[in-house]
C-alpha cells in the first residue's frame, strides 16, 4: 500500500485502542508507545516501560488506524519523542490519505522539544501537546490532564473550538478494559478509578495488568 520511506519504519509499541473518547475528543485511536526516559513517582503508564511490547512497522500500523474510522490518533506512553522519527513517518503516512487530527502526551515540556530537530518534525504534524513530567504531589484532579504543571498546547487550529468544550470537563474519565489476558486502563483516572485500578493489580499479583 505504501513506497518505502527514507523515515525509521519501525516502532515500539505497548498498547493500541481502537475507538475512545478518553484521551481527546471524537472516536480516537491510542498508540501507547514503549519506553521511557523519566522516572515520575505515582506513574500510571510502568507497563510502558517494563512490560511486553511489539516491534511493529508504520505501514501495519497506519492500516490499522485507517480501517477503525476514528477521527485522529492520541499518542501517549511511555515518551513518544523519543521514538519521534518513527512517529513522524506515521503520521506523514496517514496524512497523504485522510486528514487524521493528532495529541500527543510527552513527559518533554514544549520548550525541550523544540531545541530537537527530530521533536520538532513531530511537533509541525501534531495538533495537540499535553506536555510536562507528571507530578504526583501537583495531582489536581484536572479532566484529561495528570498534574496541573501540566499544559494543553493547541498547535493548529484543529481542536480548539471542540478542545474549550472537552477540555473544560469537571469529572475525569477513564475506563477499565479487560480482555483475555490484561486488564487494561483508559484514560486519566479520578481518585476512586485508581483505587479500583489499585485493588485489580493488587489481587492479580499485576499479572494481568498492562497499565
Ligand atoms: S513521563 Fe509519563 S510514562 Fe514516563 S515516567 Fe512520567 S508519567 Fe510515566
Amino acid at each position: 500500500m505504501y513506497k518505502k520511506m527514507s523515515v525509521e519504519e519501525k516502532i515500539l509499541i505497548s498498547h493500541t485502542e481502537k475507538n475512545t473518547d478518553l484521551l481527546g475528543p471524537y472516536r480516537r485511536f491510542v498508540i501507547w508507545v514503549h519506553g521511557c526516559c523519566f522516572d515520575c513517582e505515582g506513574c500510571l503508564a510502568e507497563s510502558t516501560k517494563n512490560g511486553v511490547y511489539t516491534e511493529t512497522d508504520i505501514r501495519d500500523l497506519a492500516e490499522d488506524i485507517l480501517s477503525s474510522e476514528t477521527e485522529g490518533i492520541t499518542i501517549s506512553g511511555g515518551e513518544p519523542f523519543l521514538q519521534a522519527r518513527a512517529l513522524f513517518g506515521l503520521i506523514t503516512l496517514l496524512k497523504k490519505i485522510k486528514d487524521i487530527g493528532v495529541i500527543i502526551y510527552s513527559g518533554f515540556t514544549l520548550e525541550e522539544l523544540q531545541k530537537d530537530d527530530d521533536s520538532r518534525n513531530l511537533l509541525s504534524v501534531t495538533d495537540i501537546l499535553i506536555d510536562g513530567r507528571y507530578i504526583k504531589e501537583l495531582d489536581d484532579g484536572r479532566a484529561y490532564i495528570g498534574s496541573s504543571n501540566q499544559r494543553l498546547h493547541y498547535l493548529s487550529d484543529r481542536y480548539k473550538e471542540i478542545g474549550k468544550t472537552y477540555y473544560s470537563a469537571e469529572k475525569r474519565r477513564a475506563e477499565i478494559k479487560f480482555t483475555l489476558d490484561k486488564a487494561v486502563l483508559i484514560g486519566v483516572p479520578s481518585g476512586n478509578v485508581l483505587e479500583v485500578w489499585r485493588k485489580i493489580k493488587e489481587k492479580s499479583g499485576g499479572d494481568i495488568c498492562d497499565f
